[in-house]
């Protein structure tokens, strides 16, 4: 068994650009974790906060692997293949920080304006409510997001990579770029209590993206940056109060689960009437269902436990929102 393991280690590339950025993105997991824990932005956010579970597993794995194989395997790749590109690459002989700095600000610049296109335009909002729907906000929020919403912003972030560049090239820009991705998603989404300075004012921080997740007007439609609020700033979107959103989440009912939220997207249903159904409640309570299972097993469910596994089951609307998602 253990020279299992040892071979396993020992078969992995470790200068392969690939374990590189998953080995930065692990980083920034333990980092930000424990960063949470000693400067938080709202103080008495859990760790294992209301849908942890579903943005680690299924959006931040599940989700990440099948759309990495579809957009780059599927579509980018027969594309690249298909227009025939020279090997050399179109804008390989740049120097690799020009490229970066490059791809860096075209694409942020894109998304700032799709962002803001999704929250004026109703059908584009139903790709990027999911994205809100997140009630307690930390560092894993941010992986949150729809599946078409990653099919066009990742399609369109990697595929001038991979078209203008040479293979090698376009391989090691797209890890760098990807790495940059995930840390700094995780870096604004972040319940952290960073003062920025004037530097607030050229990037992103996690106070101004915290805010875009508040629940409240006044941010429905402000903070659309996600690396660069400078084009918040430009095009005069910036919201940045003195104080702290009271909640946040979408005003509507939401469902707690991937299918469901996809379904939703397309087909709007009553959440409280299924997701209140016997056979779904079971499911949807899937997770809570086999750890109290083990604990009967082990006998040791002390009322305390059994109090609060029942307390998180109980996953209601808000008592003003159950009246408007009923009608
Ligand atoms: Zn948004
Ligand atoms: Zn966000």
């Amino acid at each position: 068994m253990f020279q299992k393991v040892t071979d396993y280690f020992n078969s992995i590339n470790w200068s392969h650009p690939a374990t590189i950025s998953l080995l930065i993105i692990l980083g920034g997991f333990f980092l930000f974790s424990i960063l949470e824990r000693f400067f938080p932005f709202k103080k008495g956010l859990p760790y294992f906060r209301k849908g942890y579970f579903l943005d680690l597993v299924w959006y931040t794995w599940i989700q990440s692997i099948l759309m990495g194989i579809v957009i780059f395997s599927l579509i980018i790749g027969p594309v690249r293949n298909a227009l025939n590109l020279p090997a050399e690459g179109i804008i390989s002989h740049w120097p690799l920080w020009t490229l970066i700095i490059f791809f860096f600000i075209t694409h942020d610049f894109y998304i700032y304006w799709f962002h803001r296109w999704q929250h004026h335009n109703k059908w584009l909002w139903r790709t990027h409510e999911a994205h809100h729907s997140v009630e307690q906000v930390d560092f894993i929020a941010g992986s949150r997001s729809h599946v078409v919403e990653i099919l066009i912003n990742q399609t369109i972030e990697f595929a001038p990579i991979i078209l203008l560049l040479d293979v090698p090239t376009g391989i090691l820009v797209k890890y760098i770029k990807a790495s940059i991705d995930a840390i700094y998603g995780q870096f604004i989404h972040s319940n952290l209590n960073v003062k920025m300075g004037w530097l607030g004012y050229i990037f992103n921080g996690p106070i101004l993206h915290q805010w875009h997740h508040g629940d409240q007007v006044e941010v429905y439609h402000a903070n659309f940056a996600t690396k660069l609020s400078l084009w918040d700033y430009l095009f005069g979107t910036a919201y940045n109060p003195d104080r702290k959103p009271d909640r946040y989440g979408v005003w509507y009912r939401f469902p707690r689960d991937w299918f469901a939220q996809h379904i939703f997207s397309v087909y709007r249903f009553n959440v409280n009437k299924v997701e209140n159904s016997s056979g779904l409640k079971w499911y949807f309570n899937l997770r809570l269902n086999f750890l109290r299972m083990f604990l009967k097993k082990r006998k040791d469910v002390s009322a305390s436990v059994e109090k609060r596994l029942n307390e998180a089951e109980i996953y209601g609307p808000k008592p003003e929102l159950a009246e408007i998602n009923d009608q």
